[in-house]
């Protein structure tokens, strides 16, 4: 034990000396716009609570409900005897807000994209994958034995070479699998090119809308409805831990066969236990506050909109979009280093927001990724960007 806790130990030295570990700031009050750390009280904008509802009094009230009427654990996988009535109205809320037949309860999304892949495809099939695609869909493609491709991030001149090329190699099946908004860019994948493509050379679409559903598209239906190509994507793969309450799990949602299969043969749906009852209350909850109404989604697009303009009028460069994570780019040799200095600086001035640089982002790009929330108000934007202001004064006087 005492070797490799010295391995261990030179592992992690390693990564220290890199300026790449990670560390937990221990929040001292609920996910909030407002939140407190031992440090202090702090604007919340990094957060994946895009519609606020991780705190919402409804949310939190339907879910202290469950506690008392479907109790604490359910002590079991869904098939033996973790099923509430409950979790297939979940399942059913979540495929009528998708625009779907059905959808599939997972512990997480990272586990419904672990279980999707090796079900649906195997050795004769093809996956053909964006480059920029989340870690949970590049370990579910690896746990297939499908035969792998990737195409440059959006790049549709490569994703049609791809196609051609799994065509021209006889693939049985061929399956494109993007995000639907890439998270540390906030770009929403060109759906509606993609879905051509795939017609056209008679493959199927994935779309991984872990970053959209809830909020993206007019009636916050995802990036499909976003780009209209809501009747043509065919499997939509999504979290209740961002929009849709925060709390925790995961979904496929699909046409019903395919919904079947998986309760058949997905091993995170087949071998882990079933979401928590308080969780799938909560999580209904988020979704019936999502589905029925806009009011959210206007107040979280008018904090986006109002950001990226008062940002642009400061001279700060974004990259473009309407998405609420919206990346303020510190380019170059310098940048890296700017942009930690100007987030350490920020949440001194009370505004929590996190620097990216490389390995997370390509070299020369360094960012800070802020994450709009419908339970910002229009104050708390507006002191977001006086940080953003005040700390650039500082750290890197123009
Ligand atoms: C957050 C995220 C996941 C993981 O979702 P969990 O439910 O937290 O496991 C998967 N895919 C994408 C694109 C994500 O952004």
């Amino acid at each position: 034990m005492y070797a490799i806790k010295d391995d261990l130990r030179s592992e992690l030295d390693e990564i220290e000396a890199a300026g790449l570990t990670k560390t937990e700031r221990l929040i001292t009050t609920p996910q909030s716009a407002h939140i407190a750390t031992a440090a202090g009280e702090a604007l919340n904008f990094c957060a994946n609570n895009y519609l606020g509802l991780a705190n919402h009094p409804d949310v939190v009230a339907a879910a202290r409900d469950a506690l008392d009427e479907w109790g604490f654990g359910m002590a079991s996988v869904r098939f033996i005897c973790g099923t509430q009535t409950q979790h297939r109205e979940l399942e059913e809320a979540i495929a009528d807000l998708v625009g779907t037949e059905d959808s599939i309860l997972f512990p997480s999304c990272f586990d419904a994209n672990g279980g999707i892949f090796e079900v649906l495809l195997g050795p004769e099939d093809v996956i053909i994958s964006d480059a920029l695609n989340h870690a949970s869909i590049i370990d579910g493609v690896r746990l297939s034995k499908a035969q792998r491709r990737r195409y440059a991030n959006r790049d549709m001149d490569d994703l049609r070479t791809q196609l051609e090329e799994a065509r021209a190699g006889g693939a049985r099946r061929i399956l494109v699998v993007t995000d639907g908004a890439f998270s540390m860019d906030g770009y929403l994948a060109p759906l509606a090119e993609i879905c051509d493509l795939a017609e056209e050379h008679g493959a199927l679409v994935m779309v991984d809308d872990s970053h959209a559903t809830g909020f993206v598209g007019e009636h916050g239906r995802g990036s499909h409805e976003a780009c209209g190509v809501m009747d043509r994507v065919d499997i939509v793969t999504g979290t209740l831990g961002k929009a849709l309450g925060g709390g925790s799990g995961g979904f496929v949602a699909g046409p019903r066969e395919v919904v079947d299969l998986l309760k058949q043969r997905a091993r995170p749906y087949l071998f882990s236990n079933a979401v928590a009852p308080s969780v799938v209350a909560g999580s209904l909850k988020a979704v019936h506050i999502a589905r029925g109404s806009d009011k959210l989604r206007q107040v979280l697009r008018r904090n986006a909109a109002l950001f990226r303009g008062l940002m642009t009028d400061a001279g700060f460069e974004l990259l473009p979009g309407e998405h609420a994570i919206v990346p303020v780019m510190f380019p170059g040799e310098e940048g890296a280093r700017q942009a930690t200095q100007v987030a350490d600086r920020m949440l001194e001035l009370g505004i929590y927001v996190i620097a990216f640089s490389y390995p997370v982002v390509p070299k020369g790009q360094a960012r800070i990724r802020v994450q709009l929330s419908a339970a910002h108000s229009e104050e708390d934007v507006r002191a977001c960007v006086d940080a953003f202001v005040q700390a650039r004064e500082e750290v890197a006087p123009r």
